[in-house]
Parts: C-alpha cells; structure tokens; sequence
C-alpha cells in the first residue's frame, strides 16, 4: 500500500536517534505500517538498525530484542538444545516449545514471519497478538525506553490495554521482551481455536506447571486483555473451568461470539490441563 501522508524516512542507530519528531511514528518490520493508511503520520523512523543483538540467554531468563524477527525466535527455539548454534535454547528451559506454537498462531505468509517483529507484534497489540499470547504465558516483561533517557518494566500483560491500545506512553520505545527463567523452567502447551481454518485466533489458551508445582492458565484473543489465573497447584478441573469460565473481558467480533470465545477458552483449557496432568 502507499502511505501517501509520509513524507520523510530515517534510520536510527543511536539511542538519542529514536526521538520523535511530531508526526513521526517508529518502524520495526512494517508488516502493519504499510498495510494501511496511516493518518497523522508524516515521518517513519526504522528501528532495525540499531543493532541490538536478536536473543540473549541469561541466566535470569531470555532477553528478546524488540527487532528480533519472529522468523528469527521460531529458529532459535527450533535449534538443538546446549549444542550447535550460538547459546541455543538451554534444554532446562523447556517452555520453548511454546514459542513455535504461539507464532504459528500468527495467520501469516512466510513474508511476513520473516519481516514482522517481535515487538512489533506487542506493540501492535492486537487481542489475537500471537507473541503477546506467548509472553503472556512465561510472565513476560516488556523492557521500556522513556524519551527522558530512562527504562521502566512492565508485565506484557500489562502493557496490553486492550484490542489494539497499549499502555506505552508517547515517545516511548519497547526495547526488549524478557522471558524469566523460571518461567522457562515449566511444562507448558499451549492451544489454540478460529472459526476459519485458517482465520485469526479466537482463542489461545495456555497453561503450565512450574517446578515449585504452581500453575498459572492464561486466554488470550478471547477476552479484550490478557486473563492471567494463578493457582498454588494444578487446580482440579472443576475450578480451573469456573476460573477461565467467570473471567471477565469476553467479546464478540467477526472472528467469534463473546459466549463461543468463552466456552471455547474453558474447552481448550480442560484439554491442557488433562495434558498437564498426565
Ligand atoms: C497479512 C497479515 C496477517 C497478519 N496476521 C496477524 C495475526 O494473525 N495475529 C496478529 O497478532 N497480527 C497479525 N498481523 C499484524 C501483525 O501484528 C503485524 O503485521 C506484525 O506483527 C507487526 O510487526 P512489525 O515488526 O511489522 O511492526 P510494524 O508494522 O513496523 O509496527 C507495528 C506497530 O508497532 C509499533 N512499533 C513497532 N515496534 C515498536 C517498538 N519497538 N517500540 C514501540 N513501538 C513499536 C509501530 O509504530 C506500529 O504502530 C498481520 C499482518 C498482516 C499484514
């Protein structure tokens, strides 16, 4: 598509660089920005030049820069534990299984997969975010640069506000995400359900179980804003259904009814814990 209103293009490569102009609008991969018109938007700064490394394992957990390509994450989670590529996925982290799942969630031609952003698909924050699924589900932090100079950090399910807002304030720039370790650590799956075979998610369910034995279920693209449900134990399948079934948020739209999302949430959600239980 033409974005007739921008006028000007520039790269960033320094910190001080990603100030915005008026009228100017930060670009990762552009797979949203250039889908549609964009008013009021007069000036694109391209943040993929910064230089900041894809993936960083720590022992604290994984640091994925906002730029990471999701086509990108999907390989390194796919790579062979402790061996052959640089610092692959460490086989105590077994929750990477999830990162596959949760992007293929993401209705998208391979184009897409190997252009659009990590970030950019949090910062997009669309209900049925597929990377916003997965941060959801490993306790994910969103790591933010403010325009005075200085970095806050915020649960992912937190930042989202609802479907398609955020609470990033203006001039603020997503710099990383953070899987904590601990999170890692889990036995996790994830699934998902659409009305269209290939349509966008109506709903994405997770739940996993960490190795101090809590449990922690999350819905997302079924309600306006991440659910998050903790229980100190795999709860019995009565309650984790009264949890996922009484949770607020649950909305219709042509990609589902708010009362199909929720019973379908409570199904897939049952189904995980069958899984997790085995
Ligand atoms: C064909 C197609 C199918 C799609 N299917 C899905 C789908 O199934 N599920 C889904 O969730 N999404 C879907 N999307 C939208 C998807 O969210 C985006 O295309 C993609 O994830 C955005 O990544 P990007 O790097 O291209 O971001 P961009 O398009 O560059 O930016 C997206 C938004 O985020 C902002 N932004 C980007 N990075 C940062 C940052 N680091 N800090 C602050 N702001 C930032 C931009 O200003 C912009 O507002 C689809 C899009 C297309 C074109």
């Amino acid at each position: 598509m033409d974005i007739t209103s921008v006028q000007r293009y520039r790269r960033a490569t320094t910190r001080t660089e990603l100030a915005l102009a008026p009228g100017e609008t930060i670009l990762a991969g552009g797979t949203w920005l250039m889908s549609e018109p964009q008013p009021g938007t007069t000036g694109f700064v391209d943040i993929t030049a910064m230089g900041w490394p894809d993936l960083e394992p720590r022992p604290e957990g994984l640091r994925i820069a906002a730029t990471c390509t999701i086509a990108t994450l999907v390989r390194w989670a796919e790579s062979a534990p402790d061996a052959g590529s640089p610092a692959p996925p460490p086989s105590a982290w077994p929750a990477v299984a999830l990162i596959p799942a949760a992007a293929s969630a993401l209705l998208a031609s391979f184009k897409i997969w190997n252009t659009a952003t990590v970030g950019g698909n949090v910062c997009r924050s669309f209900a049925a975010g597929a990377l916003v699924s997965l941060c959801v589900a490993l306790d994910g932090e969103a790591e933010i640069w403010m325009p005075d100079g200085g970095a806050r950090r915020l649960p992912v399910a937190a930042l989202i506000t609802g479907n398609g807002t955020n609470a990033l304030a203006p001039g603020e720039v997503l710099r990383a995400l953070w899987l904590p370790a601990s999170a890692l650590r889990s036995r996790a799956r994830l699934h998902k359900i659409a009305l269209a075979e290939h349509g966008r998610s109506g709903a994405v369910v997770t739940g996993r179980v960490d190795p101090d034995g809590q449990s922690v279920f999350t819905v997302t693209a079924a309600t306006l804003t991440p659910t998050v449900l903790r229980f100190s134990a795999l709860p019995d399948a009565v309650a984790l259904a009264h949890a996922v079934g009484t949770a607020s948020g649950y909305y219709s739209d042509p990609l589902g009814a708010a009362d199909w999302r929720r019973a379908v949430s409570v199904e897939l959600a049952t189904r995980i814990r069958t899984e997790l239980a085995a």
